[in-house]
């Protein structure tokens, strides 16, 4: 296949990482258009939509995240590996000499791609979808051999049973483990966080937070 020279993106920007074990970085972002996972807390729903955002060539983007000051770039949707400008972006990217990150949600396999960080957020059942659209055992096992971290948003203790479950059936280490929590508004993030960190402490989960909600609230762009 033709490796695509044109795609949608919903936004690039610079800011910090604000979740995972990054957290803090400054990076680029780089947010591609198309998801059809369909999470119902999803905070960036506008990027669901393949045909949605704006059109942007290949090499118009590249110079666009390259005029930030930064070398750190994450990678992010949607769905970004349902992209077709997702691997030629990377490669480019990574041309350019930049440190990759890409935020995704495990459903699809990894493509041989030369990304430094895999953060991979499997869905919960509270996120609505069946488990046959969430689950990939196959891409899981995938990004179980690149050395992903793992990062599961959670809204209450169901949550964390179930990624204790996950945890065991795939053998994901704990300490590759990051539980989130959900929420687009700071007191949402700050109340349930004391609980989650309680139960990071419990299992040898690392705690992500979401700084960018923390500081900004639910605002694109920041
Ligand atoms: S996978 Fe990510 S972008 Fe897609 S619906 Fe879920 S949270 Fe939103």
């Amino acid at each position: 296949m033709t490796p695509a020279t044109t795609g949608r993106v919903a936004e690039c920007f610079f800011s910090i990482q604000g979740e995972g074990v990054t957290a803090g970085a400054p990076a680029v972002f780089v947010r591609l258009q198309g998801c059809s996972v369909g999470c119902q807390w999803c905070d960036t729903k506008y990027s669901w939509d393949p045909a949605g955002g704006r059109e942007v060539s290949l090499e118009a983007l590249v110079e666009e995240a390259s005029a930030y000051p930064c070398r750190r770039v994450v990678i992010t949707g949607g769905e970004p590996l349902e992209s077709l400008l997702f691997l030629p972006l990377v490669e480019a990217l990574k041309a350019r000499g930049f440190t990759i990150e890409v935020e995704t949600s495990g459903t699809l396999p990894p493509p041989r791609a030369p990304v430094d960080q895999w953060n991979v957020s499997v869905k919960l059942q509270g996120s609505g979808g069946a488990e046959a659209r969430r689950i990939n055992p196959a891409a899981i096992r995938a990004f179980l051999g690149l050395g992903a971290w793992w990062k599961f948003v959670v809204v209450d203790q169901r949550d964390v049973a179930e990624v204790l479950r996950l945890a065991e059936r795939f053998a994901i280490p704990r300490d590759r483990i990051l539980l989130m929590p959900e929420g687009v508004r700071r007191e949402e993030i700050l109340e349930r966080s004391e609980w989650v960190i309680e139960e990071c402490r419990r299992h040898g989960f690392r705690y992500s937070p979401r700084l960018h909600i923390l500081f900004w609230g639910a605002r694109r762009g920041v």
